[in-house]
């Protein structure tokens, strides 16, 4: 059988090594990082990739694609897929920055709790590329969200970006401080944090004494936490009076996640991994956890 080959295109000068490792532990035999890759640098790795092996072996070669900046990422998935015809085409997965693995493990876990649907949700620094994934996927789920920003033009550029890409409606707010944080936390039910590694959010009396908040997620496994009072390993654990996760508690799924998309790469050679199908699979996994 032919070796599964993963070519890893990164936006980035410097390919994540994070994500090479998980191409080997996901199931490809070889995995090949491309830095600094763009759709102007594209077009003979695409071709090299599309062109070699026969319409029954391309299975075994896909592409996966990483970077910091997800409109960099979401950019070259488009131009990757313009470079397919007809069986000439590989299976390709995008996961900036690990943003549609980590938001989909986190919503996953909260709507495990019940519906998500006219929730209030509030997604803490949500102008990255984990907090746009994980405000698309709740608001998939029929919650209301809102993203913040200590900026507003930030905050509004990246809601206007969820909404071309997924069709939903996002408010954005400007939240410059803990304080304003929490202020912009009255009358939501549910919280996922997605600041910067290393940046507190939230002081644990800014969401403790709050009493709409069911449900709150942080992303930042890096001290300073992003919401303080909730333990990184936190798993659907109750504090105060709500369910809590912290990073590595559900952190758990976003590896078994990755691995997973990668490992379904090589079963076909037309698939598309992006927020929603990534989303699916979190899904039907979380149930793999008590
Ligand atoms: P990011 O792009 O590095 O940062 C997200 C946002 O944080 C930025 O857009 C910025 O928003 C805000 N921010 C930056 N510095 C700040 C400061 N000093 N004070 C307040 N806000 C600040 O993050 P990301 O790549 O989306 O990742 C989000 C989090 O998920 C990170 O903590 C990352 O380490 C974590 N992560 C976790 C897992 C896991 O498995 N648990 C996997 C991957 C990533 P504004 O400038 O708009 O305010």
């Amino acid at each position: 059988m032919p070796k599964n080959l993963l070519f890893q295109f990164d936006t980035d000068p410097d390919p994540s090594t994070f994500d090479t490792i998980v191409g080997h532990d996901g199931g490809a035999d070889q995995v090949y990082p491309y830095g600094g890759v763009s759709p102007q640098t594209l077009g003979q790795l695409v071709e090299g990739c599309i062109f070699t092996r026969s319409p029954k072996e391309k299975q075994h070669t896909a592409i996966f694609v990483g970077g910091s900046q997800l409109a960099a990422g979401e950019a070259l998935l488009a131009a990757i897929q313009q470079k397919f015809f007809a069986s000439f085409r590989v299976s390709v997965m995008l996961d900036s920055n690990g943003s549609n693995t980590t938001a989909a493990a986190g919503v996953a876990f909260l709507a495990r709790h019940g519906s998500l649907q006219g929730k209030r949700a509030v997604v803490l620094a949500g102008t990255g590329p984990v907090g746009q994934r994980a405000a698309a996927m709740l608001a998939g789920e029929g919650a209301e969200v809102s993203i913040t920003s200590r900026q507003m033009a930030r905050a509004r550029a990246a809601a206007d970006a969820i909404a071309s890409r997924f069709g939903c409606t996002i408010t954005a707010v400007e939240a410059f401080d803990n304080c304003a944080r929490a202020q912009a936390l009255q009358e939501a039910q549910l919280v996922f944090a997605a600041g910067a590694a290393g940046v507190n959010l939230l002081h644990e009396e800014d969401w403790r004494d709050n009493p709409s908040l069911q449900a709150l997620t942080d992303a930042n496994a890096t001290p300073m936490l992003g919401i303080a009072g909730i333990d990184m390993t936190d798993r659907g654990v109750e504090r105060h009076g709500k369910i809590v996760y912290g990073a590595i508690g559900f952190g758990a799924l976003k590896l078994i996640l990755h691995r997973s998309c990668i490992g379904r790469l090589f079963e076909r050679n037309d698939l598309v991994l992006d927020a929603q199908e990534i989303y699916a699979i979190a899904k039907e996994s979380v149930g793999e956890f008590t």
